[in-house]
């Protein structure tokens, strides 16, 4: 396959498992500092996907929550295929820091009473939410904490 701008274009998505949080990629700027993106994969690619008023309370939840846990985030965004987030955080390199960040953070989504910020005015599409359906992902997401480390299938 020719080789494309996007690395994400060049992951085998046939080749991963899911869940799993893999380095995506690294940019150093001109004074140093280091910007590191996290692929967070919540659910197998091609096979499931977060349904999208999950999807966005999660992403609501999980924006607002994560800054309480490090002032590192540069941001948190959802995949527009519905199977992940992407984190991009600033000097921030530890990996197993970058893992229980957000095991804090899905922690936070399991204990909110309310989506943040869900209504006409901070949000672009207030009406489709579901802290239930952010829930459920977080609970599925925690259980399967121990397989984050591994991002490809084991070869036969
Ligand atoms: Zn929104």
């Amino acid at each position: 396959m020719k080789k494309m701008n996007v690395e994400s274009f060049n992951l085998d998505h046939t080749k991963v498992m899911a869940p799993f949080v893999r380095l995506a990629g690294t940019k150093v700027g001109v004074h140093g500092d280091e910007i590191y993106k996290y692929d967070i994969r919540f659910k197998q690619p091609n096979k499931e996907h977060m349904k999208m008023p999950s999807l966005h309370s999660l992403e609501h939840l999980m924006a607002e929550n994560i800054r309480n846990h490090t002032e590192q985030v540069v941001d948190i965004s959802p995949m527009g295929c519905q199977t992940g987030f992407y984190l991009s955080v600033i000097n921030l390199e530890n990996y197993d820091e970058i893992l229980e960040i957000l095991e804090k953070t899905l922690q936070d989504v399991l204990e909110a009473t309310e989506v943040p910020a869900c209504n006409e005015v901070q949000c672009g599409w207030a009406a489709s939410h579901s802290l239930e359906g952010a829930k459920e992902i977080a609970i599925e997401m925690l259980s399967k904490k121990e397989e984050w480390r591994q991002i490809y299938k084991e070869e036969a």
